[in-house]
């Protein structure tokens, strides 16, 4: 059982997701804050789960902690499931989440509501010591705005609605994102699997 788990991400949204939901488990987390010196991961993976499998043994072999890593997007299907692995850098290296959001937006112009559909999905591979790998997974059905809405989370939060909630990511409380949201649920999957090494 691990002692220290590494959180293999600089994503402060990400972070602070993950780690409300692990609060209560007694583990000792790290982040990438604390690890500056080690060198990035080529995402260059095809898909979500490639990359979170290499993010998690890249910094696992650089630290020799428990080290779990997210890898997770947004599919569009009238992009056909762009941005996908993309999702972070969609509007260029120097991009950010809100040239991001306008290039999105710009490309599903004149597309009408009912062919909007989206889903945010996410992977989080656990690498162990010895190179073992655990992964978990999560989907989260939604549909994209044509402007941006609300103020809190990350990324593509403000134009990603979520129907039961009749609210777009971005006006949800954390709590209230991380029970329905994809990363919520990989991130249940991993809480459920570490309690039960735990005991
Ligand atoms: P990566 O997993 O670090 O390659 O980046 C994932 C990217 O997908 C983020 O930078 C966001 O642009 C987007 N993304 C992933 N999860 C979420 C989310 O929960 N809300 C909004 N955007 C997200």
């Amino acid at each position: 059982m691990p002692k220290i788990l590494l959180i293999a991400t600089k994503n402060k949204g990400k972070i602070i997701e993950i780690e409300d939901v692990l609060k209560d488990i007694p583990v000792k987390t790290k982040s990438l804050e604390q690890f500056k010196d080690i060198s990035d991961v080529v995402e260059d993976g095809e898909d979500f789960y490639e990359n979170a499998v290499k993010k998690a043994r890249h910094y696992m072999k650089a630290t020799g902690h428990w080290t779990m890593a997210d890898d997770s997007g947004l599919e569009v299907d009238a992009l056909g499931g762009r941005p996908g692995v993309h999702s972070a850098r969609y509007a260029g290296e120097d991009g950010n989440s809100q040239k991001n959001i306008e290039k999105l937006l710009d490309e599903l112009k004149g597309v009408p509501q009912e062919r909007r559909t989206a889903r945010f999905k996410c992977v989080i591979a656990l690498c162990g010591p010895e190179g073992e790998i655990f992964t978990f997974d999560g989907v989260c059905e939604g549909r994209m705005l044509e402007t941006p809405q609300g103020e809190s989370g990350f990324g593509y939060d403000p134009v990603f609605y979520y129907e039961p909630f009749g609210k777009t990511f971005a006006q949800i409380p954390l709590e209230d994102k991380n029970r329905i949201s994809h990363r919520g649920m990989a991130l249940g999957k991993l809480r459920e699997f570490l309690l039960s090494v735990i005991s």
